[in-house]
């Protein structure tokens, strides 16, 4: 099995947001799809270990927004490469307003965003994949959709870029850009930031 495969897969980036008891939290996904027609129902898959996780199975409701090809890598970094457990995200955060139904969604660098009532989970192990509901759903802009492909070539920063120390080894996250430091990874690491293994580590030698 060649899991170099699974990139060949192509996805949309979003913003994943929810809200419960006050607590607002965001994170990046590239599972949101439409999951059927009649009628619509939205699903998203999430890995367990996230924050957005725990408030979702709380709230059961929660809102995507599409993030367009001119997001920045900042947009990336704010949501995907720390936790809301330590950090409010939206602190200094201005590019959000709140839909109807309380949850903030992205209103810079996204074309749509869509308000989803949770009706059905499956647990998938280390997901859990919500299916749910549209309450909401608006267009933002014309601006093309970013893609999980467009994103690896030309948002995030280059391996080499990370590792900024000559005759330094380091291992870069192929997935969301999380860097470790030394010379051998172990082979059951699992990146701090988005819970990928380590088969999904880059090593960098500079
Ligand atoms: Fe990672």
């Amino acid at each position: 099995m060649n899991n170099k495969a699974m990139y060949k897969f192509s996805y949309g980036l979003f913003v994943l947001t929810t809200s419960y008891e006050g607590k607002d939290n965001g994170c990046i996904i590239n599972t949101a799809i439409q999951a059927a027609s009649e009628p619509v129902q939205i699903s998203i898959a999430l890995n367990k270990a996230n924050y957005t996780h725990e408030l979702i199975t709380r709230s059961n409701k929660f809102n995507v927004s599409v993030l367009t090809q001119d997001a920045p890598y900042d947009i990336f970094k704010l949501f995907g490469h720390q936790s809301g457990r330590n950090i409010d995200k939206f602190k200094d955060f201005g590019g959000c307003v709140r839909a109807e139904n309380g949850i903030y969604y992205i209103n810079e660098y996204t074309n749509a965003y869509f308000s989803v009532d949770v009706t059905d989970s499956c647990d998938m192990g280390s997901h859990t994949m919500f299916i749910g509901v549209p309450t909401a759903v608006e267009l933002l802009s014309d601006a093309e959709s970013m893609s999980y492909g467009y994103y690896q070539s030309d948002v995030k920063p280059k391996p080499e870029a990370l590792n900024t120390e000559p005759g330094k080894t380091v291992w870069v996250c192929r997935i969301c850009g999380y860097v470790y430091e030394g010379e051998e990874l172990p082979a059951d690491y699992i990146c701090p930031v988005c819970k990928h293994p380590a088969s999904d580590f880059e090593k960098v030698t500079s």
